[in-house]
């Protein structure tokens, strides 16, 4: 049985603003006031794991050991299949170190394998830690493809270029309303929303 969230202030462990919008609009009904580590002011760790999970769980601890209370972190990622699930737990830096996202979006564009097989999946890990070390982990993944050249003005990171499966737009065509409905932020929070605040 997962732990009961039960304090009235959570705090997100990022300094992604896109994500902190996403998360604190997902959290609107619950009647707790969020925050986040960039809010605070306190120190980016860096994502030295080689997991999704063990990125989430540095964010998470870093947050926790510098406020002694619980917090949320988030790490995700983008697999290509053309690309044999990379960039995935290393989006960040990949995405750093070709000069940012539409550096990225270019080289793709011209990459022939992805357009033969443009599929691919974003991956989202969650993690809840108390100051105790206790821990609760949800994971979202939601499958698509890439399209070119990227199309739309909302979401942030690679929602320009990804189009979810049953869908015929790319996420940063739609409102953040919308990709709050099929997101895999949405499918791994709505597991921790029913896990551990109900
Ligand atoms: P991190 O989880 O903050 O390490 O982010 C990993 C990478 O994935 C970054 O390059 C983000 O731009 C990208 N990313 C994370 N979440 C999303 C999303 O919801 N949409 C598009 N890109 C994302």
């Amino acid at each position: 049985m997962a732990r009961k969230f039960t304090d009235s202030r959570l705090i997100i462990a990022s300094h992604n603003k896109g994500k902190i919008d996403e998360i604190t609009s997902l959290l609107e009904a619950f009647n707790i006031s969020v925050t986040s580590s960039a809010a605070l002011g306190l120190i980016e760790p860096e994502e030295t794991g080689s997991t999704y999970l063990e990125n989430a769980l540095i964010k998470a601890q870093a947050c926790v050991t510098q406020t002694g209370l619980p917090a949320l972190s988030d790490d995700s990622g983008l697999e290509v299949e053309a690309l044999e699930g990379a960039p995935g737990v290393n989006t960040a830096p990949y995405t750093k170190a070709q000069g940012g996202h539409h550096k990225v979006f270019d080289l793709w564009a011209k990459n022939t394998d992805i357009k033969k097989n443009p599929r691919a999946t974003f991956v989202c890990v969650q993690v809840l830690l108390w100051p105790d070390d206790h821990q609760e982990i949800f994971e979202g993944r939601v499958q698509g493809r890439l399209t070119f050249p990227p199309q739309g003005e909302h979401g942030h990171g690679y929602d320009p270029i990804f189009i979810p499966e049953g869908y015929t737009k790319t996420i940063a065509e739609m409102p953040l309303s919308a990709k709050n409905m099929c997101s895999q932020r949405f499918l791994a929070l709505e597991q921790l929303i029913k896990s551990c605040f109900k």
